[in-house]
């Protein structure tokens, strides 16, 4: 079968205004940060140019906010006048010559704007935000249209296909929209006719200054998921406004970044939210897109075939695959790199203000800096360990050319990764152990799974190069009693299925010791389930409630489950941005008893007894079945130290090099840039 067969809507073309787009597949917008420095603007390029290369039929670029109140950040990225826009000619004749298409997106912060000077509709300070803006006068809205404007046509004049004006994720337009932060009683305020006058008046006039031979798109909240958020008529009434005016492309989105829903994590189940946009796309005429927690061409095929929409927007999954359009035409779904949804190297890099690139895929942003060019010299090379380091490593060095052997003492790949995709809502990461399976066998690399090598069949196998990744073991750490029937290690939960009690301790509460409390508290994966992870969130229909929301009722928990760390402090303190909120919810639905500040005195038949306090002076027996320690990793690297003494060397990587806050944003990275350098 090929690729038109398999997906014959999503690469099918489409007639977009006066543009025909190649294929259903917009990359939608994400801000990588590169947008922010004029120095940066080459390597912006390229990064683009590999997606254009890669088959998508439009892009769309982070956001450029149209004057300096609506920067994202100060000294952010703007388009406001003629020398900003000459630079742009750099990324758009990029991505013209690679047969691409690209549009500037115009956003525009409002309150979310991280400076001092931010404006919005009301001067209402966002719960995410410090600085509270100004409230806009009448002549000040009209000012703000103007830019918006302006800003259009200079995207036009720098080569641009279109743009797409930010509507939604509770930026400056969507404050205007939602009555929770439009409190004004002009003509901008009030009804919901005047709150939607800012978005049509932006829509009307920058279609009057582009022509008609000009994209414009409107990304349109299809659910706020705050309290006071838009109701569902004053959504379909903007979209045919929106329509009305010359818009070309409603693209969706949903939640505002104040949302307590989670909208985009990886235990979001996919395409959670196409059924909205497929309400919204009975409304109007003209194409709708289809975004959030989409990864995969079969997704994207149903959603297109369902007639939920018309194109499918997807952001991260082309910063994993940048050739996802092109493997889908290829009828090769099984090579794509998939996005996991973990956020850990785009979104949690963009809210720390790090240039943005991709855990599975440590090129994305590095196009120009990380080049895997063919080796000069073939050498014959082993990596030992199928985790995600040795995978990256293993992997990048065979395209390089080189000839690979990856050693495996377990029967499966995967490392880390097949203990995490057995957690409930991150059954996403199996997705990275089948594309490396696949793309190992593709790159000629010869897999020895269930050996696990020897310094010596190492030093007999005469290699030019040798990799450990041989990666950690958990830390038993030394309690009394550490040895009870009771004691389980988190891998003997979730790897080797040792049956667990009703009342369950967790020793150690970082990011495996939460994963393990959402999997004894979890009867099953959210993730396969809609209707239960939207009771669970407290989502409703768009037209029973305004912003869509209603009260959560999480499944119940199967067991008991204390959670326990040594450190004073919140628990789940260190966890990423965009994700450690999600867990700490989730524990909290699921009644997890957390506590902080424990000394760990002894294991026995009655429990695990603990005593808080400088001197242990306030004791306490949690009287659990089961105690499961989830204390951290320590490295595994003997066979580095059997090589030295047999007189070889070798590269170190992953956790076998340094176990200490281990991920996998790290070893995949360290695996790549080692295979580039040898
Ligand atoms: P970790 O994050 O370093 O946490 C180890 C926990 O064990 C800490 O809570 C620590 O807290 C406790 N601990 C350390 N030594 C101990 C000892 N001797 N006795 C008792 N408790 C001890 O390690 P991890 O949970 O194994 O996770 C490893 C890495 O995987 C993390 O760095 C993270 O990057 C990644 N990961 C992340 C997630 C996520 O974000 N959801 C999920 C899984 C894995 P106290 O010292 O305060 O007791
Ligand atoms: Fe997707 Fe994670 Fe890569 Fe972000 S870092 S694009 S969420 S795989």
């Amino acid at each position: 079968m090929t690729g038109t067969e398999n997906y014959p809507i999503l690469l099918s073309p489409l007639k977009v205004g006066n543009t025909t787009l190649k294929n259903r597949v917009i990359m939608g917008s994400i801000h990588t940060g590169l947008e922010d420095r004029a120095r940066d603007t080459t390597r912006l390029a390229a990064y683009f140019a590999e997606r254009a290369r890669g088959g998508v039929a439009l892009i769309v670029t982070g956001g450029y906010a149209p004057n300096r109140t609506g920067w994202l950040l100060p000294f952010g990225a703007k388009l406001t006048n003629r020398v900003e826009a000459r630079r742009h000619r750099t990324m758009t004749d990029a991505v013209h010559a690679e047969g691409g298409k690209i549009a500037l997106q115009i956003l525009h912060a409002g309150r979310y704007s991280y400076q001092p000077f931010s404006v919005s509709a009301s001067s209402i300070k966002a719960p995410i935000n410090p600085f509270r803006p100004r409230r806009l006068t009448a002549r000040g809205v009209r000012w703000q249209i103007r830019n918006f404007v302006r800003c259009a046509r200079l995207a036009r004049s720098a080569g641009y296909d279109g743009v797409e004006i930010m509507g939604g994720e509770g930026y400056f337009i969507n404050q205007f929209l939602s009555d929770r932060t439009n409190k004004r009683r002009d003509e901008w305020g009030g009804s919901a006719e005047n709150r939607r006058r800012i978005a049509v008046e932006i829509a009307r006039r920058i279609r009057a200054e582009v022509g008609t031979d000009f994209l414009v798109m409107f990304r349109l909240s299809m659910a706020d998921l705050v309290e006071g958020g838009q109701s569902w008529d004053d959504i379909v009434a903007l979209a045919q406004d929106l329509e009305s005016v010359g818009v070309d492309v409603i693209n969706t989105d949903i939640g505002w970044h104040e949302s307590r829903v989670p909208t985009i994590v990886t235990s979001v189940p996919r395409a959670a939210f196409a059924d909205i946009t497929g309400k919204l796309d009975k409304h109007v005429d003209i194409p709708v897109a289809a975004s959030n927690r989409i990864n995969m061409p079969d997704i994207a095929e149903g959603i297109l075939a369902r007639g939920d929409a018309q194109l499918i927007s997807m952001a991260r999954p082309m910063l994993a695959d940048p050739f996802w359009v092109r493997k889908a035409e290829a009828n090769a779904a099984d090579s794509i790199n998939t996005c996991i949804a973990c956020n850990q190297a785009c979104l949690d890099h963009a809210f720390v203000h790090k240039t943005v690139s991709c855990l599975v895929n440590p090129r994305a942003g590095r196009e120009v800096e990380l080049q895997l060019l063919p080796a000069r010299r073939t050498k014959k090379v082993a990596v030992v360990g199928g985790g995600p380091a040795g995978l990256s490593a293993a992997l990048e060095a065979a395209r390089r050319g080189h000839a690979v052997s990856l050693f495996e003492s377990r029967p499966a790949l995967g490392g880390q990764f097949g203990i995490a995709q057995r957690i409930p809502g991150k059954e996403e990461f199996s997705e990275t152990i089948r594309y490396f399976t696949t793309a190992l066998r593709d790159a000629d690399v010869a897999v020895h799974l269930g050996w696990r090598v020897t310094a010596a069949e190492l030093v007999a196998g005469d290699f030019d190069e040798v990799i450990v990744a041989t990666g950690v073991i958990p830390r038993i750490p030394s309690i009394p009693g550490i040895d009870h029937p009771s004691v389980l290690s988190y891998a003997d939960v979730v790897e080797h299925g040792r049956p667990v009690g009703d009342r369950v301790a967790v020793i150690g509460a970082g990011g495996i010791g939460i994963d393990i409390s959402e999997f004894l508290t979890t009867n099953a994966s959210p993730t396969l389930d809609l209707k239960e992870w939207k009771q669970e969130w407290g989502v409703t229909e768009p037209e029973a409630a305004p912003g869509a929301l209603t009260t959560p009722v999480p499944a119940p928990s199967p067991r008991e489950v204390y959670l326990l760390q040594r450190k004073k402090g919140r628990i789940g303190a260190g966890l990423a941005k965009t994700t450690g909120w999600v867990h700490r919810a989730a524990l909290k639905a699921k009644g997890v008893h957390e506590l902080s500040g424990v000394n760990y005195e002894r294991i026995d038949d009655e429990g695990l007894h603990i005593t808080f306090g400088e001197r242990h002076e306030r004791p306490r027996t949690l009287a659990v079945d089961t105690v499961v320690v989830c204390a951290g990793q320590e490295p595994v690297r003997d066979l580095v130290d059997d090589l030295r003494a047999a007189g070889t060397t070798a590269h170190v990587i992953g956790g076998a090099d340094v176990a200490a806050e281990l991920d996998a944003k790290r070893a995949i990275e360290q695996g790549t840039r080692l295979a580039a350098s040898i």
